[in-house]
């Protein structure tokens, strides 16, 4: 058995990334029609205090005692073979998550700018949080592609819930137990629209995906953030973007199709004569990024004034 050979990031210079920074901006300041995909993942969330779901100590999967379910692998309580047979410990785990009310963070603020800015053809977001809407991110360009925390439906007659049905239902008098949300009609278990393991992407995934880069090749930057690019069929997106788009990933590590880049800039993919930005490192957090961006870009007042006036949409409204 050999040990794993840890590898080493190639360090991206605050010259480089500046560089790659004013690339981007000028490509967002030329266009002029909704021609923007961005995809998101957790670490876009991290700054608004979520838990990662894979974080070792701290991840939803990994987090507290297994013991008393028999399972021998964290995530199997998030598999739909398994919350069909015991619920409990999907809505144990998802307890304080479910009860807490997290603003969005200054990135997510940036992307509904964006969209204000009529630049934003699709949000596809593998978080479940809900925080692109309560941003004002519209239901029509969001796609939740693992499905959302803030509606639920019955398992059994498909009534829909709202997030605080579900608050509700779950409190109880003891800080260790947690009730079963039922439906108020039939008394069945009320489900949350997370898509667990074992369950179809939400059909809005296929066919946005359809509309946006197989059907019509309109998009010109495709802007990958805060995820690693591991779960399928999502981290394939990227690999969709038309002949000649622009891709940036603003992470801290490399991953994907942007994984032997070795410095903030990589031009012409040779298949796909592709231009990837890749803006981030682990010296550099993905608001500091946007925040370079925006500068950039001058924009930064009218984030300010997005973020200190804009009224949070209420996720209760379905
Ligand atoms: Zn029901």
């Amino acid at each position: 058995m050999t040990k794993k050979k840890e590898r080493v990031e190639p360090t991206i210079s605050d010259e480089e990334r500046l560089d790659a920074v004013k690339l981007l901006a000028q490509q967002i300041n030329n266009i002029s029609d909704a021609s923007i995909i961005v995809l998101t993942g957790a670490g876009l969330s991290t700054s608004c205090g979520i838990p990662d779901f894979r974080t070792p100590g701290k991840g939803l999967f990994v987090n507290g005692s297994l013991d008393k379910y028999e399972v021998k692998d964290p995530t199997s309580i998030f598999e739909i073979g398994y919350f069909k047979e015991n619920p409990i410990p999907f809505f144990e785990r998802m307890k304080n998550f479910i009860a807490t009310e997290y603003k969005p963070s200054k990135t997510h603020f940036f992307i509904k700018l964006l969209q204000d800015k009529n630049k934003l053809m699709r949000l596809y977001t593998q978080n479940i949080d809900g925080l692109e809407r309560k941003s004002g991110v519209s239901d029509e360009l969001l796609v939740h592609c693992h499905g959302k925390l803030h509606t639920s439906h019955c398992m059994h007659c498909k009534k829909q819930f709202t997030l605080q049905y579900l608050r509700d239902q779950m409190t109880s008098e003891s800080e260790e137990e947690v009730q079963i949300p039922k439906c108020n009609v039939c008394g069945n278990i009320v489900k949350t629209d997370v898509v667990l393991y074992g369950e179809d992407l939400p059909d809005k995934f296929g066919e946005c995906v359809f509309q946006d880069l197989k059907k019509h090749k309109n998009c010109k930057l495709f802007i990958v953030i805060g995820t690693s690019l591991q779960v399928y069929p999502v981290a394939l997106l990227p690999e969709y973007a038309p002949h000649g788009t622009m891709r940036v990933l603003i992470n801290r590590d490399r991953c994907g199709g942007f994984y032997n880049i070795q410095s903030a800039i990589r031009e012409c993919d040779v298949k796909n004569n592709h231009l990837d930005l890749y803006l981030g490192g682990a010296d550099q957090t993905i608001d500091g990024c946007v925040e370079l961006l925006v500068r950039e870009l001058g924009w930064e007042d009218e984030l300010k004034e997005l973020m200190e006036n804009s009224t949070l949409v209420d996720l209760n409204n379905l």
